[in-house]
């Protein structure tokens, strides 16, 4: 049985499909051979709930009116609120967001918080408009989508070119529109209005704990063990700070600007306000600049590809010489890249896994919004430690029964989980 997905699972790395939503439906067929999956349950996970598509007009400061297209796709809410980020970019696409929202709802699974999946989007270029045209845009949206979000409903958050001020004017309109405020309808927000202490570092952390794990299950001692971060942004840049506390030290760094990496190590809060301070890693005091493929070829324990999707590709996975990979940047690894990984006895901890602290964290604020209780960063960081950890644990259980790599471990367990919901549940009428 395991040798026929893996035969399928070759094929699939063999023709990339440039259609994301239907590599999202391959990577759930594989999760359902796995788990001999009943064809109506299978069908019900491969179809998204509700998919709604809204024409905004926004008056622009020229005095035109323009109309733009949003999506928010709900997948699956079987184990609770639909739950997911809204993405502004030009190259959103309906299929996209289906993509993103199916992932969700896996990633939710895996981390085992009583949430379902979804996602949103607008297609527009926010580099090209101003703060009053977003924030007329961003309500107007919220408006739109207002009859089918709530705390109980559908609780979105930020995502690519999105922040904690967009997530404000949703609650905002969203608050108004219901008359009451309503603190709980959305995650990431700032701090003065129900955010989580905690929130800002919890993916980079989150990913700490993972590969905390990860190195016991390999027998690499943290301490003094070498890494490496590709993309030292919000992600990858507290993953530096939050690992180097374990004794490890950071050996190279990059940005959309360049390169690094240093003989001797690096500090990564000195690093943080080097990049703060002239906008990127490149000419950190005592590094010497290097190419993408030498940073991602280092000779160092522990990699994390933290920047964009497809960056571990299969000429630079065969000189990959770290023994963990820990996938901060969601999608870094192409699937052809992740064989070879694979076949040469890489951990990799899988993005679904490895990213989600941030909503772990989420649910948090979500939790504390509910109960009008708020907790100190300690008692965050810490629950977030739990869960996350016994997140690893699942998934490695998992990838070891069925003798399968983290990636497919992962899958097995977030689809599992939906599918036992929807199986539980029935079908309506
Ligand atoms: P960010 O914008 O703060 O950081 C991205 C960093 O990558 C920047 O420093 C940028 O300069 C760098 N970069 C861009 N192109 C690069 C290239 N070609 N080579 C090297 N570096 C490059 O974004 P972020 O929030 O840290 O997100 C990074 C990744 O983590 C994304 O894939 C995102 O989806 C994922 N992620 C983030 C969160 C979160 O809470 N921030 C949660 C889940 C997943």
């Amino acid at each position: 049985m395991a040798q026929k997905y893996e035969v399928r699972q070759m094929q699939q790395t063999q023709q990339v499909k440039p259609n994301p939503y239907e590599n999202a439906l391959e990577q759930l067929r594989i999760a359902a051979g796995y788990l001999k999956l009943d064809e109506g349950v299978h069908q019900i996970l491969a179809n998204p709930k509700r998919q709604l598509t809204v024409s905004l007009p926004v008056k622009m400061d020229s005095g035109k009116t323009k109309v733009f297209t949003g999506y928010r796709v709900q997948y699956n809410d079987a184990r609770g609120p639909f739950k997911g980020g809204i993405r502004y970019h030009p190259g959103v696409t309906l299929d996209e967001v289906k993509a993103l929202s199916a992932w969700m709802t896996w990633k939710c699974s895996v981390a085992n918080i009583p949430f379902g999946g979804a996602k949103g989007g607008i297609i527009c270029d926010p580099k090209q408009m101003s703060q009053g045209e977003l924030e007329r845009l961003t309500r107007r949206f919220g408006a739109a989508i207002a009859p089918i979000i709530g705390p109980y409903k559908d609780i979105p958050a930020p995502d690519v070119y999105t922040n904690s001020q967009t997530m404000a004017w949703i609650l905002d309109t969203y608050s108004t529109l219901e008359g009451v405020m309503t603190p709980a309808v959305i995650t990431g927000k700032p701090i003065s209005l129900g955010g989580s202490l905690g929130r800002d570092k919890a993916t980079g952390r989150g990913a700490v704990y993972t590969t905390v794990e990860a190195a016991k299950v390999n027998k690499v001692n943290l301490k003094g063990a070498k890494f490496a971060v590709q993309g030292f942004g919000n992600a990858g840049s507290n993953f530096a700070e939050i690992l180097q506390t374990y004794g490890a030290k950071l050996m190279g760094a990059s940005d959309s600007k360049g390169s690094i990496m240093s003989k001797t190590g690096m500090d990564a809060d000195k690093l943080i306000a080097h990049k703060e301070k002239t906008g990127s890693v490149v000419g950190f005091p005592g590094s010497q600049q290097i190419s993408e493929k030498e940073l991602l070829q280092m000779d160092v324990d522990i990699l994390s590809p933290a920047a964009l999707e497809n960056s571990i590709l299969p000429d630079i996975a065969k000189g990959i010489k770290a023994k963990i990979v820990t996938e901060c940047a969601n999608g870094p690894t192409t699937p052809e890249a992740d064989k070879i990984l694979h076949g040469n006895k890489v951990f990799v901890i899988p993005d679904i896994l490895a990213n989600s602290g941030g909503v772990i964290v989420s649910y948090l604020e979500w939790v504390q919004n509910l109960e009008r209780n708020y907790w100190t960063v300690e008692e965050v960081n810490s629950m977030l430690e739990k869960k996350i950890t016994s997140a690893f644990h699942d998934v490695h259980e998992a990838s070891v029964k069925h003798d399968v790599d983290m990636r497919t471990g992962a899958m097995i367990v977030g689809v599992g989980r939906v599918a036992e919901a929807v199986k539980t549940l029935g079908v309506f009428p």
